[in-house]
């Protein structure tokens, strides 16, 4: 322990972290996280912790299987590295892009790799404008997102996202992007109109959109299917088929961004299935490797992919570890894993129903509960002060904040973002890993009930 408090003040002194108050990291000190096994991880002090984030979205198959390190290892003894830039590829990246082919939607038949999401977003956004220039209309290069989207950390993922403190401090993002509401009926929707009443409304506000700047000059559309870090805001039934609609009325191309929902979270292979979707790109990444290496697939439509062939030209886009044989050969194996383990059916039959009924159940009727609500297992809290007006604690109070650290001390790591508290657990969990969790969170909210009556 003598060795973890010297990591500790290395870690103050030497390490900035990311999305945190290096000011209050300093006083608080970091939790040294040391192993993971199944849906548990470990820290110094010997705590486990029940990981319903699985990392920040991404362990679907949970901590310590051996298999993926095996394939690593292989792979790294058999070759390391190589590109695919000079007209070479390796087998791993053909072997991963034709399995992920097979498992997306039909019109879906090519793919890009990254190192990580915002990468793979960034590629995205590229490609987009590219098909565009390259169909002789590079004036059609405006792309619509939503507010509090979440698109990722570089400057065009920071761009395409609607988080207003990203913005801030971009010292200019990205041109021709703009954002239009989000479909969170929780907060959006006005008091006497139905949730699907504003799902249609949040999709007639890209329509507006998409006339006030003209559809020849509007590229895409791009969304999360689910918010994710904007609180796992689901949208009402009405608003994808909507947007949907809207982006074939206006020949707008239509960017689904899975980072988080691709690879079983919502109990398919792709929440576009979930949602009846039928993208021309999708970003994924995260469960892709279960984040046990970092890789980015970006999944291109037939429409961008033939022009992209058919029109010829170089595509002057790309990084050094596009197609890592390694990280290809740790995706193959954990998706062989997820497959085996008919992991995406139990979510999809019987874990996210469950989890869905327990929400409701165990913490709905707490006083500090203004909804639960969950997809497959992509789940939420709403935190309110009162119940039947959703009026919300002052933000100064910190009361998501504080459910999850009483949650966290209670062995449970949840994540707060605003006044939601969010979950987005290993597709491993079982019904008695979910029990768990609700006792876990409910005693959490009680305590937290205490320090905001106090
Ligand atoms: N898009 C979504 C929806 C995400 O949730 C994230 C990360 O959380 C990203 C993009 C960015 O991915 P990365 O952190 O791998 O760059």
């Amino acid at each position: 322990s003598k060795d973890y408090s010297r990591l500790q003040q290395l870690d103050a002194a030497h390490h900035l972290h990311p999305f945190t108050d290096h000011k209050e990291l300093r006083a608080a000190g970091s939790r040294i996280v040391v192993r993971g096994d199944g849906p548990f991880v470990y820290d110094s002090e010997g705590n486990e912790i029940l990981d319903a984030m699985a990392g920040l979205w991404c362990v679907n198959i949970g901590y310590g299987r051996h298999e993926l390190a095996d394939a690593a290892a292989a792979q790294i003894r058999e070759l390391p590295y190589y590109n695919s830039f000079f007209k070479c590829t390796v087998p791993a990246s053909v072997k991963l892009a034709a399995r992920l082919v097979e498992l997306a939607p039909d019109n879906i038949n090519q793919v890009f790799f990254g190192s990580s999401g915002s990468e793979s977003n960034d590629t995205a956004l590229r490609l987009v404008r590219h098909y565009w220039a390259l169909e002789g209309k590079p004036e059609k290069n405006i792309v619509i997102s939503r507010e509090n989207a979440y698109h990722g950390s570089t400057i065009a993922g920071a761009s395409l996202g609607g988080m207003k403190p990203m913005h801030k401090q971009l010292g200019g993002a990205v041109p021709n992007i703009v954002h239009v509401i989000a479909p969170y009926a929780f907060e959006g929707a006005e008091p006497n109109e139905s949730d699907e009443a504003f799902g249609l409304r949040a999709a007639r506000a890209i329509e507006e959109a998409i006339l006030a700047a003209g559809p020849d000059k509007v590229a895409a559309f791009i969304g999360e299917p689910i918010m994710g870090a904007g609180g796992v805001r689901i949208p009402p039934a009405s608003y994808w088929p909507e947007v949907q609609r809207i982006c074939r009325q206006y020949d707008v191309l239509l960017m689904l961004d899975e980072v988080i929902t691709a690879y079983g979270r919502t109990g398919e292979w792709f929440a576009a299935k979930t949602f009846g979707i039928t993208p021309d790109t999708i970003t994924t990444a995260k469960a892709l490797t279960s984040g046990y290496q970092p890789l980015s697939a970006l999944l291109v439509g037939d429409r961008i992919a033939s022009t992209l062939v058919e029109k010829g030209g170089e595509f002057y886009h790309g990084y050094t570890y596009s197609g890592h044989p390694v990280c290809c050969a740790v995706a193959l194996a954990n998706l062989d894993i997820i497959d085996r383990e008919a992991l995406i059916n139990r979510v999809r039959d019987d874990t996210g129903p469950y989890l869905s009924e327990q929400l409701y159940q165990k913490l709905s009727g707490h006083p500090l509960v203004g909804e639960t609500r969950s997809v497959g297992l992509m789940g939420a809290v709403e935190i309110v002060r009162d119940k039947a007006s959703r009026l919300r604690f002052e933000p100064s109070g910190h009361a998501a904040t504080k459910v999850r650290d009483h949650a966290i001390a209670n062995g449970l790591m949840v994540r707060a973002t605003g006044d939601t508290i969010i979950m987005s657990p290993p597709l491993i969990w079982t019904r008695e890993t979910i029990d768990l969790a609700m006792d876990r969170l409910g005693t959490a909210l009680d305590l937290a009930l205490d320090d905001l009556s106090g």
